[in-house]
């Protein structure tokens, strides 16, 4: 690839283009959306700025610049099947884009997307097609603003503008949310790049389904709305969003036939190359297990760099699955051993000064991505012989039924997407349907809860209404719901709109459950782990109450109340009182201050790789999830509990701010995953001269440490792989945690009859004694088990040439019988012996032991332990000449030895 530009400056061209025509660089933000329940992953540039477009965020330019990391796995955007099987298709990549908010428009978009293609990157012009928006059902305006703007263009060939329906030229995000028509700008890589030469239907053209026209650039021109199938709004302003494929516009410059061979993917797939031994040739005939593991390999290394680690749910699950999935192609490759980490450390190399965040959580990827594959090995070839079967079982219909599918996940570790790719290897198919039921059958059983049901928001298009009904009565602004939890102090003000089962009522009566909707809330809405506030909505003047149990926000700029009419009957208009119950918020903000000191923590004592998965700030107690291999000692929990202790008793102030995200992050603040952060984010800084802790934080927080009072961590254990787990109390939880162990202390003193510090040193005695105890009594059992043997000895019956010894002896340890086994054989020359005894739970115990000579004649002792076994209701095992059994119904216990006998007898006839 000599004097061809290599990747990273391609995208450094881009952003700087754009900033010379005055474009703001806003850095990508995470693939885990913040705070957006109807997208599992950001799958385009624009997620980040979609309140923007609707008018309810704002940022201090009006134009943008990015590259965004996308994965495109889930949801409306999937194209797994493709990856690996296409140049052109992955799961993770980098958008490029510019942004108009509310300022240029489609002339401009259009020309400088012509600029850059073919004066600075100097693109074939006669290569380059472009599209636009003509509704094929007539009912959207067609785009000819962006048709003129593209007949203009110097050097376009005007038969290379075509007119394309919704699915190629009206782009939407999600069912809901801002849309508009589009142009696209693809690329004719030349008749040899056709895939489909051989299918006579095919038409070679864009937008025609085959790899000789590639699509680069899209411009979207966001001007609608979508709050249902049907309905469309214009938006406050119109905007202008473009999506640049990364990796095909890197291809195309550095001249390469697949985005596989750029600079960005090759060095991945040379990794694998390297471990399988290879020639390039080798590769290039066996391609697809190479780009898989390329592109999933990246793909996990961004995921988890961005907090999204194995698991079984959700994105994590995603994780999961592309790890699995990548490791199993790697079989392909006769490659058994993990080492998707080796391809992570260069992907890390690659892109780490772009993505800083790859480089700080290198060893939690490459822990992640091993210990991944080590876990997917355990199961793998049982896996793979129970879907052999089921294939050879479904011979005929050549269908995985979704039982099975879930089965081979469930049980065996095998994702439904490899599952997939393995039948459809062999030339089956798998009922996905059936599978997905059968997933949300055991989710429901298993209690595990809908974590992404229809996308989170079954009645989001419902809300959306009911919002825009709201603000068109014109009770409230455009803006929404006035949101600020962190004044407690109640509020006064009346009631704009009351929901009742899903519909918008003027009035609820005592016992109702309802939603109220006003103007401004303080309410905690449940985010960043805090859960929501409770309290009270009252009247003012006494006559109704609305107990207020959870607070949502269903819909963008809506904010509901979700409770109970606890007292007469509210009325939309009434002037109502709102009071957040206080005190169990107090509570929260001493365990949310602390998850924060907990945090710092950790990473002062474990260290810097510790990042926080996942938290629950709720009354009681905080849970907090960590980046963390190991379990932690018991040494390391006492001094991460110190330090927090240490950091209340210094009662460090805190300062809230308010600042640009930019300010934040270059000065240190630790951002966290899945949390939206806007233009301007909130910061929570604990301590002054010496900062304690310094995190971007949108819950409340106590305003100085020592309101924390105690800190004490009730457990540490392990929350998913490399991820453990704390729990923790403060506050009044903690006092009480005190008080009860004191308690107990002072009782168990009592009764051991000795002041409280001696206590341990007592029971040490104790102990000691009872174990004592435990033993002189076993001997004397032992003693009085071996006079009883002799006794039964002399009392022996023979059946036929054979002697039979039966005995019973009360609660005698195992080892006990075993020891009269041993002399039995030691002194009867061909013998039986049945002995029985009770454990200390009082059920029986077998031991039946046979002579040489009693085998030879076919009586084995597992056979004879078992008869007796049966009697009381047990089974049982061993060798020939020693067998156990364990039963239940010791009352049976003689029955059982007659039984023997009787078993022996019929034997020997
Ligand atoms: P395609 O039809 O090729 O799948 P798309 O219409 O889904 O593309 P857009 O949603 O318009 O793509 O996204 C903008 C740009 O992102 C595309 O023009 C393309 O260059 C790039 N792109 C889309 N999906 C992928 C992917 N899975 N891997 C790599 N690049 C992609
Ligand atoms: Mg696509």
């Amino acid at each position: 690839m000599q004097n061809k530009p290599d990747g990273n400056s391609i995208r450094k061209t881009f952003i700087e283009f754009f900033e010379k025509k005055g474009h703001t660089f806003v850095p990508s933000s995470s693939l885990v959306p913040g705070g957006d329940q109807t997208l599992l992953f950001t799958n385009a540039g624009m997620v980040q700025f979609k309140d923007v477009f609707l008018g309810l965020d704002k940022r201090p330019y009006s134009r943008a610049v990015n590259s965004q990391k996308c994965m495109r796995v889930a949801g409306k955007h999937n194209d797994l099947e493709d990856v690996g099987r296409d140049d052109i298709h992955h799961t993770f990549f980098e958008m490029l884009g510019n942004w108009s908010f509310g300022d240029y428009y489609k002339k401009e978009a259009v020309t400088w997307a012509w600029e850059l293609l073919t004066e600075v990157w100097k693109l074939d012009k006669t290569k380059l097609w472009v599209t636009c928006f003509e509704d094929e059902l007539g009912e959207i305006d067609a785009d000819i603003e962006a048709f003129n703007a593209w007949k203009e263009q110097p050097g376009i060939d005007p038969s290379h503008i075509l007119k394309f329906g919704r699915k190629d030229n009206f782009w939407e995000m999600a069912d809901v949310g801002p849309c508009g028509p589009c142009s696209e700008i693809h690329i004719d890589r030349g008749e040899k790049f056709c895939n489909k030469k051989d299918d006579p239907n095919h038409e070679c053209r864009v937008n025609g389904n085959c790899t000789r026209y590639v699509e680069l650039w899209n411009l979207v021109f966001m001007q609608y709305n979508r709050i249902s199938p049907k309905e469309l709004i214009p938006l406050p302003k119109k905007h202008v969003d473009t999506g640049m494929g990364f990796e095909r516009i890197v291809s195309v410059l550095q001249d390469v036939d697949s985005n596989y061979k750029t600079d960005l993917l090759l060095p991945l797939m040379d990794v694998v190359l390297g471990l399988t031994g290879d020639s390039e040739e080798g590769r290039d005939r066996n391609l697809t297990p190479y780009r898989v593991i390329a592109d999933h390999a990246r793909a996990a290394s961004f995921l988890i760099s961005d907090g999204v680690v194995p698991g079984n749910i959700g994105r994590n699950y995603i994780c999961r699955m592309i790890i699995r999935r990548a490791a199993r192609f790697g079989t392909k490759l006769n490659l058994h051993e993990p080492f998707l980490a080796k391809v992570a450390q260069e992907v890390i190399r690659i892109y780490g000064d772009a993505y800083p965040g790859l480089k700080k959580n290198q060893a939690t990827i490459l822990d992640n991505l091993t210990r991944e594959e080590k876990r997917f090995k355990k199961t793998l070839d049982t896996g793979l012989s129970y879907l052999d079967q089921m294939m050879e079982e479904n011979k005929q219909s050549k269908l995985i039924s979704g039982e099975a599918a879930f089965e081979l996940y469930a049980t065996h570790g095998l994702p439904f997407e490899i599952t997939r790719d393995i039948a459809a290897e062999n030339g089956y198919k798998v009922d996905e349907d059936a599978y997905q039921k059968a997933m949300e059958q055991h989710r429901i059983e298993s209690g595990a809860g809908k974590e992404f049901g229809p996308l989170g928001g079954e009645d989001a298009e419902k809300y959306a209404a009911f919002f825009k009904e709201i603000c068109n009565s014109g009770k409230l602004p455009k803006e929404g719901v006035i949101y600020d939890p962190y004044d407690a102090s109640n509020l006064e003000q009346p009631i704009l709109a009351l929901i009742q089962d899903g519909d918008l009522v003027d009035t609820v009566s005592e016992g109702d459950v309802v939603e109220v909707v006003l103007k401004k809330t303080n309410f905690y809405i449940q985010s960043g782990g805090q859960v929501a506030d409770t309290g009270t909505i009252a009247a003012k003047d006494g006559s109704w109450t609305i107990t207020v149990e959870d607070v949502r926000k269903p819909t963008t700029g809506l904010i509901v109340h979700l409770g109970q009419v606890t007292k007469g009957s509210p009325m939309v208009a009434d002037t109502a009182v709102t009071a957040i119950d206080f005190k169990r918020r107090q509570d929260i903000m001493r365990n949310h201050t602390a998850t924060h000191l907990l945090h710092a923590g950790l990473r002062k004592i474990l260290g810097i790789h510790v990042r926080q998965a996942g938290s629950l700030v709720a009354p009681d107690r905080l849970r907090f999830d960590f980046t963390h291999p190991d379990g932690m000692t018991k040494d390391e929990i006492r001094k991460v509990e110190d330090f927090v202790n240490q950091a209340v008793l210094d009662n460090k102030p805190l300062h809230k701010v308010e600042k640009s995200l930019q300010q934040a992050i270059d000065e240190g603040a630790m951002a966290l995953f899945g949390e939206k952060y806007g233009e301007q984010v909130r910061t929570v800084v604990i301590g002054e001269e010496e900062v304690t802790s310094y995190e971007l934080c949108g819950g409340t927080h106590v305003d100085d440490t020592g309101e924390i009072g105690t800190f004490i961590i009730i457990s540490e254990g392990s929350a998913a792989a490399g991820i453990r787990r704390i729990e923790a109390v403060t506050g009044r939880e903690a006092q009480a945690l005190i008080k009860k162990r004191l308690t107990q202390l002072e009782s168990t003193a009592e009764k051991l009859q000795v002041p409280v510090d001696q206590v341990e040193d007592k029971l040490v005695a104790v102990l000691e004694l009872e174990k004592q105890l435990e033993k002189e009594n076993h001997d004397l059992q032992k003693k009085d088990a071996f006079a009883k043997y002799i006794d039964a000895k002399e009392k022996i019956e023979n059946v036929g040439e054979i002697a039979v010894l039966t005995l019973y002896v009360k609660e005698v340890i195992p080892d006990t019988l075993r020891e009269l086994a041993d002399r039995f054989k030691g002194e009867i020359k061909d013998g039986v012996a049945v002995f029985a005894t009770t454990n200390a739970k009082g059920d029986p115990v077998l031991l039946v032991a046979c002579t040489p000579t009693v085998i030879k004649k076919g009586i084995k002792a597992g056979d004879v332990v078992n008869a007796a076994a049966e009697v009381v209701g047990g089974r049982g095992g061993g060798r020939p000449d020693l067998a156990q059994a364990g039963g239940k119904d010791a009352t049976k216990i003689e029955e059982a030895l007659e039984k023997a006998k009787e078993f022996v007898k019929n034997k020997l006839k």
